[in-house]
């Protein structure tokens, strides 16, 4: 079919300008019309968190098809940790496109797969014997890591937590919390799945983790019995359910029940992962090595790869061809996802994480102190969020919060909400963003706030 109104098209990568540049209202004439398009064209259940489509991005900036330049503080949801098209991976996947683009691994395999599993092996937490397995999105992984955890242990039951968001597949949707929109009318969800509390310290009194797990625990051994449990899934800091970050001693305690129990303890740090939090992984700030840990987003600058990495003993437990799939660990994936991690190493991201998320913590904390409508400054590196209340009642407020996300975005700032109640702002910037650049994208926000 013919384009109508076709966009501007800009080079995306370094050559884009770090810059808020607004030469239309958001959004513009050609963002509107294509908005109309996608209505007619695109099922109604795939939304938009903004009204402009893209034309191009780079670092830390996305360019409408109108030509306004936006400030992103969501990179794709914590996928472009690197920057967008960061010119490293843009390199990789233009020279693997020359050499070819699929074979699918389990036909004939390729050697950028491998690479990709033993970065992982190296980088995940522990120095443990271990194995990975690669796969296209972060459901699919969490799917694929309970699959070997029910075969290893020979168990069914799985555990999952309050607020946990793991993904929007048959299974990972029943681990997921949240009913509205994941699950409603979605239904019947997979057997076996089980609800545990969580530490939510804003919300729970700030009871202390070691007593919260108990009481976890103590659920978990009444309603299921470890005897039937194959594995446990946490988000070490939760994503969608509202960037919670647990009580010390949470996890730990957890993960001790755990080995005690024989039961397989998944990280699910698919948002989490890739330096986000200021180390390679949330999982070392509470120094606990899990069984298993699931990967995506951050893993590959952008393109579509997940896995699951893990004790050696657990993850080879399944049968030569019970995992797997036509473009799991795609080549182009692979080979984006080694020049990835080469940046994120190379270009000392993981301590720029903890960086961003000072500047973050100060400016919200100074926020917070005149505006008592912000409940909550918590997160840790580059994974920071508020959590947005009724100061009388600490009461979520979700109004309020959807009204500021849509005052910065109509002045060309990407940031995105989350929580159970809606009431959480989080911030995911790249980790390449320029300090000058994050300070713009939150006075949009202060001045947002101070509107709303
Ligand atoms: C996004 C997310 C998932 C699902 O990943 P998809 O690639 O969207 O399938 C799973 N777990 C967590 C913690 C996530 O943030």
């Amino acid at each position: 079919m013919t384009t109508i109104d076709a966009p501007a098209r800009t080079v995306g990568g370094p050559d884009i300008v770090q810059e808020r540049r607004l030469v239309t209202s958001i959004p513009g004439p050609l963002s509107r019309a294509l908005m109309t398009r996608k209505t007619d064209a695109v099922a109604a259940g795939v939304g938009a968190t903004l009204p402009v489509f893209a034309a191009a991005a780079g670092g830390g900036v996305v360019v409408d098809v109108d030509g306004n330049s936006l400030i992103d503080l969501g990179s794709g949801i914590a996928v472009t940790g690197v920057g967008n098209s960061h010119p490293r991976v843009v390199e990789a996947v233009k020279a693997q496109l020359d050499a070819f683009t699929h074979t699918c691994f389990t036909i004939t395999p390729y050697e950028s797969y491998v690479a990709v599993a033993e970065a992982l092996n190296r980088l995940t937490p522990g120095d443990h014997l271990k194995r990975s397995a690669l796969f296209n999105s972060g459901a699919e992984a969490v799917e694929n890591a309970v699959k070997i955890a029910r075969h290893h242990t020979g168990r069914q039951a799985v555990v999952a937590f309050d607020h946990a968001y793991h993904g929007r597949t048959n299974l990972t949707m029943g681990l997921t919390a949240k009913n509205q929109p994941y699950k409603n009318g979605f239904g019947p969800f997979a057997p076996e799945i089980y609800r545990a509390p969580l530490s939510y310290p804003f919300r729970d009194g700030g009871i202390d983790g070691v007593t919260a797990a108990r009481t976890a625990i103590l659920q978990i051994e009444k309603q299921i019995g470890a005897e039937n449990l194959a594995a446990l899934i946490i988000e070490p800091i939760q994503g969608e359910g509202g960037f919670i970050v647990p009580a010390a001693g949470f996890l730990p305690t957890l993960l001790e029940w755990s080995r005690a129990n024989g039961v397989v303890f998944i990280a699910d740090e698919v948002q989490s992962g890739f330096g986000r939090t200021g180390a390679w992984f949330a999982s070392e700030h509470e120094g606990i090595v899990p069984d298993l840990v699931v990967t995506a987003k951050g893993i590959a600058g952008g393109l579509p790869l997940s896995a699951v990495t893990g004790r050696a003993d657990i993850m080879d437990a399944a049968q030569v061809g019970g995992l797997g799939g036509t473009y799991g660990g795609n080549p182009l994936a692979c080979v984006a996802a080694l020049a990835a991690i080469e940046s994120y190493a190379s270009e000392g991201l993981i301590e720029r994480a903890g960086d961003i998320g000072r500047l973050l913590i100060d400016r919200l904390t100074a926020l917070q102190a005149s505006d008592p409508r912000i409940g909550d400054v918590r997160g840790r590196g580059a994974m920071i969020a508020i959590e947005l209340v009724d100061p009388e009642t600490d009461a979520p407020d979700a109004a309020l919060t959807a009204r500021v996300a849509s005052a910065a975005h109509a002045q060309g700032v990407i940031v995105l909400t989350c929580g159970t109640y809606g009431n959480v702002i989080r911030f995911l910037p790249p980790l390449t963003i320029g300090d000058d650049l994050l300070t713009e994208g939150l006075d949009v926000i202060a001045e947002a706030l101070a509107t709303a």
